[in-house]
Order: C-alpha cells, then structure tokens, then sequence
C-alpha cells in the first residue's frame, strides 16, 4: 500500500526536511510562574487521566526511533515534577541504549538527584536560567528559588553532567545581564542559549518591543568579549547558532526564531502531554494520538501512520508568524502545556 510503502525508516517532508527530533512533555504541570510562559488567561491544566502514562511515552519513543527519530527531548512543565520521572528515564535508555536523549528541566528540583541521573546514562542537562539575581529570578518565575538553580549547576558540573543554560531574551528584564553571563561561561564550561521571546499562547505579555534579538545581543557580546563561530553548529546545536568566547570554557548561543527563522532545518515533532502531535511550534493544528495509544484495535502501525502523514505536510512555521496579524500570539496554546 502506498502509505506502507512511505513508513520507511527516516522521515521526510514535502519541503525535505528530514524529520529526526522528537520533543516529548511529561507534564503540563510546572513549579514556576515564568512571565513569558504564563497567560494573562490563567492555568489550566488537564485532566491527570488525559496525561500520558510512562507507558504510552515509553510507545511514543519505540514508535519514533523505529521511525528513525535519533534525538528525543522529555521537556514539560517542567519534568521533574513528574513522580518517578527517573525511574521512566531510565526505562527509556534501558530500551534504547543509543538515543540522543535530552532532557529541558527549571533546576529547580534537582537537589540529590544529579549522581542517579549520571548513573542511569544521562549525559547533559538544558537549565533554563534568565537572570543570575536572585529578586530578578523571583520576578520573572514568580518563585524564589534562585539558589537551587545555581546549585544544580554547580552539582551537574562536579558530576560530569554538560549543562547548556537556557536565556529568555527579555529586553528590559535582562538585557543588562549580558556582561554576567558571559562571565558566567568564561568561568564554568556551560553553554549559554539565548533564545528570542516567541508570542506562544493566547493572552501572552508578548509585545514586538520585548523582542531582544539575536543581532543586538551578539553585537552587545562582542562589546565584552570576542566571538569566534563554532563550526560544529549544525550537526550539534540545531537551531543555536554557537560562539566560542575567547578565554572562555563555556561558549555563546543564540536561538533567533523572531528574526531570522531556521523553519527551513526543522527537524522536529512535539507531542503535547496529552498526545497531541504539534508538526510546527506555531500551529495549532494537532493530531490526537491519545485515543489511538488507548484503542485496543489500533495499534502501532496506526499510530506510525499518523506520525508519517503528518510529518509530510509539516508547516513552514515562519509563515504562520509573519501572517500574523492583530492578534497577540501566533498559536492559542501556552508553551507549558506544548513542551518548551
Ligand atoms: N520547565 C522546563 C524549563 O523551564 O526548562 C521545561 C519547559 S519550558 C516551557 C522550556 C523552554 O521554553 C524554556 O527554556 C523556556 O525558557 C522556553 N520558553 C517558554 N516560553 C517561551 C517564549 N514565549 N519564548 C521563548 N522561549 C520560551
């Protein structure tokens, strides 16, 4: 049959894009209040019975490397939230040894963790962290929980965990920072990621003047110190273009999805925490793979089946952004309940 015919194992698109990542959301739950995550409209959260059991993501993960998916990112909410998401992390590289696992995570709860991550095979951690003060942190996440960040990256380090830092580029909140976290990554061999503020989620405090874009941040970095391109960047780093700073163990990213979009590299599917697949960050259009994980006529081929067909007509999310009109943010759903 023709679609059979199509499940080969590498995904493709009608762009030709090869699609090989997947980000996963365990939760839709998060211990933080993140301005730029939040919506003027509220929380909601869904249902515990329409999240996803460890098992149906343990099928979600089988399903996607059979598809030639290499990379899987568990993000949230925030994961670690999740009870006994270790013990689910380690079943995943337990059955698949070879996965480029990846895991997004606040820090905030991290404390006493770091060595069974090591011992289970993690290898790396996204922190997201955007400012390096304490009231700042306070401020933007709603939580007062700055210093569990900050020792979560020093454990991770003195456990040979890699740590990258995820920065929401917040002109006005912390574009006076840029000196400090460059300091940060002359000192520790952590990865900085700048990433510019998205308007994600209907209600979203979002305005074009909040945008601090890729351009001035690296114009203001070379300012401080001097940048030198890191040619390892596309097969590595995916979207971040990355800088090593001179003097520096660490080195400088930018993810610039505002200003000049990569949609053209996209690799990547996400699946909501209630099995929804999203092929674009930036649209709202979702396949329900929930029903068809709970069936018990449907199967595994169904759900590839689903995966390969949506696959093919992946947006190009930088035309749903610049269609975008009077309204605040380009899709409804808050990043929390996509998958960060
Ligand atoms: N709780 C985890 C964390 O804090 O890293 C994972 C989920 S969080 C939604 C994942 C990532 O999305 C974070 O790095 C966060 O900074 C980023 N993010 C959320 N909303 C954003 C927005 N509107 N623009 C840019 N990045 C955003």
């Amino acid at each position: 049959m023709l679609v059979e015919a199509n499940i080969s194992r590498t995904l493709t698109d009608l762009h030709g894009r090869s699609i090989s990542y997947l980000r996963l959301s365990v939760t839709d739950r998060c211990n933080l209040r993140c301005l730029y995550c939040r919506s003027a409209a509220g929380w909601q959260m869904l249902p515990h019975e329409h999240i996803l059991t460890y098992e149906e993501c343990l099928e979600l993960i089988a399903v996607a490397t059979e598809l030639g998916m290499s990379k899987v990112r568990l993000t949230g909410g925030e994961p670690f939230i999740r009870k006994n998401f270790i013990q689910f992390l380690e079943q995943v590289l337990f059955r698949h040894p070879h996965l480029n696992l990846r895991l997004t995570t606040n820090g905030t709860l991290l404390n006493g963790k770091i060595p069974a991550l090591k011992s289970i095979g993690v290898q790396a951690l996204n922190i997201s962290l955007d400012t390096l003060k304490r009231e700042k942190f306070q401020r933007i996440t709603g939580r007062d929980f700055y210093a569990q960040v900050r020792r979560a990256i020093d454990q991770c380090l003195e456990n040979d965990l890699r740590v990258k830092i995820n920065v929401v580029a917040l002109k006005g909140i912390n574009d006076d920072e840029l000196e400090d976290f460059l300091r940060l990554a002359i000192q520790l061999p952590v990865d900085l990621r700048f990433i510019e503020f998205m308007p994600v989620g209907e209600k979203t405090i979002w305005r074009p003047d909040q945008v601090w874009t890729a351009k001035d941040i690296l114009d203001q970095a070379r300012e401080f110190v001097e940048l030198r391109p890191s040619n390892d960047q596309d097969k590595q780093h995916g979207p971040a273009r990355m800088f090593h700073i001179s003097g520096g163990q660490g080195r400088l990213g930018i993810i610039s999805p505002m200003s000049s979009h990569f949609c053209n590299q996209c690799n990547r599917l996400r699946i909501t925490p209630d099995g929804r697949l999203r092929t674009c960050l930036f649209s709202d259009h979702e396949y329900r793979l929930r029903p068809v994980l709970r069936s018990t006529k449907l199967g595994r081929s169904q759900l590839r089946r689903i995966i390969v067909l949506a696959s093919r007509i992946k947006p190009i999310g930088h035309d749903l952004l610049s269609g975008m009109r009077q309204e605040p943010a380009v899709c409804r759903k808050v990043m929390s309940a996509i998958g960060g």
